[in-house]
């Protein structure tokens, strides 16, 4: 007896958490999956890279003990060792350091009723108290959100808080997730943010390579090859074209796509076959970050304060790789004035020895000699959504709905998160699998 598969072929397109979750989950339930990815290397933006000999990430790297569908992830191709690193940002508030650490609520607390008027104060606690008593209200989209969203977003988050509350915390908030300003965001997808405040952060013990080395064991993976179009027959996926190492793209046939791929780059592939919804899709907001990492002789933060916050300069964050690797600074650059166009080592320079001045001074760090160094830059680092972005939600589903065969994933769907995106990998997995049936084997 012979068996003769009669799996259906399903396309992942982007090797990012997003596309990772979906090609895995889809893999589990016995589909025939491969991911299509148009860089050299798996993974997206956690920004495998390395500085001097070691391998590191330049991109996302903390997770939340609420970042469940990343965690079955990594438990599902057995690479679940994490180390605890915590959320720690300290603020300079007339002259005095302010810490917000998951790790010691009440201080964290009582620092974050100082940073603006008891208004705010109410109306962050009460955002808080409805993302704690229900899990749905982290992500974008839901419902609590969307009411947020139809009641508050005719006017920026710079105006729906108070402007010391703004500067203080907000502002901080908005840059680190979004690198974006407050006058960029809008209150309707706050939630995302103070989701990512609640949460306490923990890395992986050995960086995610090694589960992206378990990942590509499991499931094919086509690197260099960028989609350029997708097909589309009778409202149904016939397959995509793909340009292979530069190539001219030729098409291949699947039954199924996901499109785990940011909003702007999925506009482009849904372009020839559906104008309209990729012009919606090009509407959602991005903005830069350069992230510099900078290896030193000796430690230059403690154990108490981890990072530092800075709001009147093109660097908005200085803090230490690791818990216990506070020898590895990583400097991050966003928002309107760290969106930065001169990369080049000698402004880098003059930008770092800036920085290091401030934590001699704020933090008391001591003189280090820098050992390595590595600068990069993300055109689109982060997602900013849009305004009434529930309504945006709405209309991308009615479109995607009506095209059999195809589904969405990625940082625009439910917050730029890696927790957000594996979501919509796993969620999107599942709706394939719906639409294709159990694959069969037929004697
Ligand atoms: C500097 C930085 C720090 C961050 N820190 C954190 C953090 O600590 N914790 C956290 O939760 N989140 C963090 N984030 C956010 C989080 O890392 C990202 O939102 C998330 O990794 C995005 O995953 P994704 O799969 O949606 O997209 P991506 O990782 O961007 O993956 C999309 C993939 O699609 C590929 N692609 C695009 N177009 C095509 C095409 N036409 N054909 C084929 N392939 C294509 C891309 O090359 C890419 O690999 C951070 C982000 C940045 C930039």
């Amino acid at each position: 007896m012979s068996l003769e598969p009669t799996q259906r072929r399903v396309a992942v397109v982007g090797g990012g958490i997003a596309g990772l979750t979906a090609a895995l989950r889809l893999e589990l339930l016995g589909h025939d999956v491969e991911v299509i990815e148009a860089d050299s290397t798996l993974g997206g933006r956690f920004g495998l890279d390395r500085l001097g000999d070691r391998p590191v990430m330049t991109g996302g790297k903390n997770i939340g003990r609420e970042y469940h569908t990343f965690r079955w992830f990594t438990a599902e191709l057995g690479c679940d060792a994490y180390e605890s690193f915590g959320y720690n940002a300290s603020r300079i508030k007339d002259g005095q350091i302010l810490t917000i650490d998951s790790e010691r609520r009440g201080q964290t607390l009582k620092n974050i009723r100082r940073m603006g008027s008891a208004r705010d104060f109410a109306r962050l606690a009460s955002m808080a108290a409805r993302i704690r008593a229900d899990r749905r209200n982290r992500f974008l989209g839901s419902r609590y959100l969307t009411g947020v969203s139809r009641k508050h977003d005719h006017a920026p988050l710079s105006e729906f808080f108070g402007p010391e509350m703004t500067d203080t915390l907000i502002r901080p908030m908005v840059i680190r997730n979004n690198g974006a300003e407050p006058h960029e965001m809008y209150p309707g997808t706050f939630g995302t943010n103070i989701a990512m405040l609640l949460d306490h952060y923990d890395q992986l013990s050995g960086g995610i390579q090694p589960v992206l080395d378990a990942f590509a064991k499991r499931v094919p993976v086509r690197l260099d090859a960028r989609v350029t179009d997708l097909e589309i027959r009778d409202g149904k996926v016939t397959g995509l074209r793909i340009s292979e190492a530069g190539a001219e793209p030729r098409s291949t046939d699947y039954d199924a796509v996901v499109l785990a791929t940011p909003a702007y780059a999925t506009a482009e592939i849904v372009r020839s076959a559906r104008p309209r919804l990729a012009s919606r899709l090009a509407d959602v907001r991005y903005f830069p970050s350069t992230v510099v990492l900078v290896e030193y002789d000796r430690d230059i933060f403690t154990h108490e304060v981890r990072a530092l916050a800075m709001d009147d300069g093109p660097c908005t964050n200085a803090g230490s790789y690791g818990q216990e690797e506070r020898h590895i600074v990583r400097y991050t650059y966003s928002g309107a004035e760290g969106r930065l166009t001169d990369l080049g080592p000698e402004n880098i320079d003059r930008l770092t020895s800036r920085t290091e001045e401030r934590l001699r001074t704020h933090l008391g760090a001591p003189r280090a000699e820098r050992v390595n160094l590595l600068v990069k830059h993300w055109k689109a680092a982060y997602s900013g959504y849009l305004p009434y972005h529930a309504e945006f939600l709405a209309e991308v589903r009615e479109s995607v709905a009506g095209i059999a065969g195809l589904e969405l994933a990625g940082d625009y769907i439910q917050g730029v998160s890696i927790e957000g995106c594996a979501r919509t990998g796993r969620a999107a997995a599942g709706r394939i699998a719906d639409h294709l049936g159990s694959p069969r084997r037929t004697a």
